[in-house]
């Protein structure tokens, strides 16, 4: 069964994504840790994130590989451990820019289709994993929500991992971010045509958790 989760920047499709995997035993696969994995080797590389050519050939030099064990992903690249060292906004905004390229969706979405069949029983999680990656997924599921309270999650975490940010400034890159991602050619950030769309504004993650369940219960029972 492959269940696929979209949605934008701070939707909580992550955090759902990782609590589904966990409850259903499931294979969780990350897209969005795989373009920041890009992103960080492109800007330690020195190269222009805006070249299509150049990532490319870099990506011709690179290994990505996604862990789960326990219930936690691990990203590997080239070999080390970089789960925590992507999660800056400065590398998910160049993420964002690396995504816009045809080319480096195609390597990608390729990897990631072949790690959902291998895995068999799978949550993948990113912003055109119904649409593009997994039409055929069993599931589909956009999150939204206001990018006010988009932003507001964000701030949060951020803070409270110690970070110095503003709220005006992550809802400014909030914006900045959903521009980006819809705007693309390739793969613009919608909902896929079958997609069950659940705004999370005002709810608890137990709410949506629960409601997604409450799907896949039916799902697994039909
Ligand atoms: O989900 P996350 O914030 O980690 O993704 C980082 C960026 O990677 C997104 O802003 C988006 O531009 C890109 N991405 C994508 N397609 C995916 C996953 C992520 O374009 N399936």
């Amino acid at each position: 069964m492959i269940i696929a989760i979209d949605g934008p920047a701070g939707s909580g499709k992550s955090t759902i994504a990782k609590m589904l995997a966990k409850k259903l035993g499931f294979t969780y696969i990350d897209t969005g840790a795989m373009y920041r994995a890009v992103a960080l080797k492109v800007k330690n590389s020195g190269i222009d994130p805006d070249s299509e050519k150049d990532v490319v050939e870099l990506m011709k030099k690179t290994n990505i590989q996604l862990l789960n064990s326990d219930g936690s992903v691990k990203v590997l690249l080239d070999g080390k451990d970089v789960s925590n060292l992507i999660r800056t906004e400065e590398i998910g905004k160049t993420a964002s820019q690396i995504a816009r390229h045809p080319q480096v969706r195609k390597v990608l979405v390729q990897m990631q289709r072949e790690m959902g069949k291998k895995a068999v029983n799978a949550v993948i999680e990113g912003r055109d994993t119904g649409t593009v990656i997994f039409p055929d997924a069993d599931l589909k599921i956009f999150l939204t929500a206001s990018p006010e309270e988009r932003a507001e999650r964000r701030y949060r975490e951020l803070k409270e991992k110690g970070l110095n940010v503003t709220y005006q400034q992550i809802l400014k890159e909030v914006k900045e971010r959903d521009y980006l991602d819809e705007t693309r050619k390739d793969s613009p950030l919608r909902p896929a045509d079958d997609a069950v769309v659940i705004d999370t504004t005002g709810k608890t993650l137990q709410q949506v958790f629960e409601e997604i369940l409450a799907l896949v219960n039916r799902k697994l029972n039909f």
